[in-house]
């Protein structure tokens, strides 16, 4: 149900390397190193086994080619990755210096941007090589380098969301009551991937007080009629993330319940009405917390309101207060309110959005009311 997707080929790998090199050379970067992460796979397609203390590092200045540096053993699988042919290989055999193999590609007194993942035993080689040379992370130094979104990666954005969507519509009829939070759970995994995902990040099963706490997985709790259960699932599909959460109820609510859910409910639909080409990103934070604060629950609205999607489940752009970059057509991003009431249960509800040219469009579309399960 995920549908085909034609892989990406090196000339789409090409062009992401020539945007990312017109990017740094726009913040003022000499170029942009790229050690094995998200990073690299979205710009060349190659994963590496395993980052190691062998350096693999993707070179690129802007008006050069791209030069991947990578350790001799692993310099054929670096080669079949699909952006290979795009790579100019320059391997490096143990017992010598990668740094040293390194450096002559770099400006001895460039500033480069690094991708988070570097490992600091990298960098500070490189910095020994060249001590003249400086080094901002991504980070800090180009923050939105994935967060815009093309058709061909929307396209995989929405399958993921569709896939979720479809997980949760199949959840939604399984027995909760008398089972432990950690086998809705696997329930929850086993329908991600029946639905397509090849990979599954997370599954929150938050059941009665666990709910209120943003960071519970799920657990041996086992679950009761009457609790309101948290959950928040997502994984990878053709290689783009989903992340949803809904929250449902085991039996009848109370009526402090529903309006709890609905206040949530009312403030998600704020928030993914904010999303509009060229608004900041903390005016989603803001029409979302809006309506928590004003019915009464600010202080148990505890997180941003959402965070980037893309090849990972959690990237910039970060809808959060104090975050200015306005927003683009392609951007795509979790809307995701939640209330915590301590020791009690919690509520969330978390949509994928993408941004379009006069608004938003969500990528889950299942229904946001309060779901009665048994
Ligand atoms: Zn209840
Ligand atoms: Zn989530
Ligand atoms: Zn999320």
């Amino acid at each position: 149900m995920t549908g085909d997707f034609a892989p990406f080929t090196a000339d789409d790998y090409r062009a992401r390397m020539r945007h990312a090199a017109r990017a740094a050379a726009g913040a003022g970067f000499a170029g942009l190193l790229v050690a094995p992460g998200p990073d690299l796979v979205w710009l060349t397609g190659y994963a590496p086994p395993a980052a190691t203390e062998r350096l693999t590092l993707l070179v690129l200045v802007p008006g050069a080619d791209p030069v991947l540096v990578v350790p001799k053993l692993e310099a054929g699988d670096a080669e079949k990755a699909a952006g290979g042919p795009a790579l100019t290989l320059r391997d490096w055999t143990d017992g010598t210096s990668p740094y040293a193999v390194t450096a002559p590609l770099l400006d001895a007194r460039g500033r480069y941007a690094v991708s988070d993942d570097a490992w600091a035993l990298h960098l500070l080689g490189l910095q020994r090589e060249l001590p003249e040379s400086a080094y901002v992370s991504f980070s800090d130094g180009l923050p939105m380098l994935r967060a815009v979104k093309d058709d061909a990666e929307l396209a995989r954005l929405a399958a993921a969301g569709a896939a979720a969507d479809a997980a949760y519509e199949e959840i939604r009829n399984a027995r909760f009551a008398g089972r432990k939070e950690s086998d809705v759970a696997a329930d929850l995994a086993a329908l991600l991937r029946r639905f397509g995902h090849s990979q599954v990040d997370f599954t929150v099963v938050g059941s009665g007080p666990n709910g209120a706490n943003p960071h519970h997985e799920a657990g041996e709790r086992v679950i009761r009629e009457g609790d309101m259960v948290v959950l928040d699932f997502g994984g990878l599909v053709h290689g783009y993330g989903s992340d949803t959460t809904r929250t449902v109820h085991v039996g009848e609510p109370t009526a402090e319940e529903r309006e709890i859910h609905d206040v949530v409910r009312a403030a998600q639909e704020a928030g993914f009405r904010a999303v509009r080409p060229g608004a900041a990103c903390q005016e989603v934070d803001r029409a979302a917390r809006r309506v928590i604060a004003d019915a009464g629950y600010g202080e148990y609205f505890i997180h941003r309101t959402g965070h980037g999607i893309g090849t990972t489940t959690h990237e910039p752009p970060y809808m959060i207060e104090g975050e200015e970059q306005p927003l683009v057509p392609g951007m795509c991003f979790s809307v995701e309110p939640g209330i915590y009431l301590p020791g009690r249960f919690g509520v969330r509800i978390e949509d994928i959005v993408t941004v379009t040219g006069s608004g938003g469009r969500r990528l889950n579309d299942t229904a946001r009311e309060m779901a009665i399960v048994s």
